[in-house]
């Protein structure tokens, strides 16, 4: 059965080097190897196993000195086209350039297979993140527009209101304008009257006289004096809304 071609230990040149280190790649003895790896400076280089060096170039056969170009699959052994009548006598064989082409066929399968599952992963990922972006951009839209709707409804209500109180508190005005008017009115005529008496003192005392201020008593007695109006008052009693209320105003969002 061919073997890898046997080397010496690089380092004490006498024992077999059955140990290589892949750090340095060179051949080790099992001592030299344990030294290796005491050392401060290759503590963490890696070794395998000799024997599993795949050969470099095209290594012969050690019995037939031929190229190995077949592998027996019974014994899963590299053997050159000699061995297939001796050893290998009734076994089954695969080329090697056959298993390496085979091998890199299937390689390149699966690494592609990755390679588009992963560009499909990632066109997956960006749509939908895409989609997810204008998403929220229309749930951001969609408060503003229900906000602004808010907005507007509140500066109608504050504007209706403003007008109405403006309405009624002109209606109580005008009747505070007319009790005052009336009350101005019975003070010119009171004082009309006044002119009067003052003229009267100067008069004549005789009986026409009596009969002037008589009339005169009648309209004094006539002058109405009007009873105060009921003056009109006005508050306002707040509701003290909270933000909260606006809250519960407005739509909901959900985001998973
Ligand atoms: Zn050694
Ligand atoms: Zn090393
Ligand atoms: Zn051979
Ligand atoms: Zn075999």
């Amino acid at each position: 059965m061919a073997q890898a071609a046997s080397k010496t230990c690089e380092v004490c040149v006498s024992a077999p080097g059955s140990q290589y280190c892949i750090d340095c790649e060179e051949f080790y003895c099992e001592n030299c190897k344990l030294l290796h790896n005491r050392q401060k400076l290759s503590r963490n280089h890696q070794f395998q196993e000799a024997s599993d060096l795949i050969p470099e170039g095209k290594s012969k056969c050690n019995e037939h000195k031929e190229e190995l170009t077949l592998i027996c699959n019974i014994c899963n052994a590299q053997i050159c086209t000699s061995c297939v009548t001796g050893q290998h006598n009734g076994h089954t064989f695969s080329k090697i350039v056959d298993v390496i082409g085979q091998l890199r066929g299937d390689n390149e399968t699966k690494i592609r297979a990755k390679e588009n599952e992963s560009i499909h992963n990632m066109k997956t990922i960006e749509d939908s993140l895409e989609s997810f972006n204008n998403s929220v951009e229309s749930v951001i839209k969609s408060i503003n527009d229900e906000g602004n709707i808010i907005k507007r409804m509140v500066d109608k209500s504050v504007a209706q209101m403003i007008a109405l109180v403006k309405e009624q508190s002109k209606k109580e005005r005008g009747k505070l304008f007319n009790s005052l008017a009336d009350a101005k009115s019975v003070f010119v005529d009171g004082q009309t009257l006044d002119r009067k008496r003052k003229e009267l003192e100067k008069s004549r005392q005789d009986g026409s006289l009596v009969q002037k201020i008589n009339n005169l008593k009648e309209e004094i007695d006539k002058l109405t004096i009007n009873s105060l109006p009921e003056f009109p008052k006005i508050t306002f009693s707040r509701k003290s809304v909270a933000e909260d209320d606006i809250r519960k105003m407005m739509g909901t969002y959900t985001i998973r």
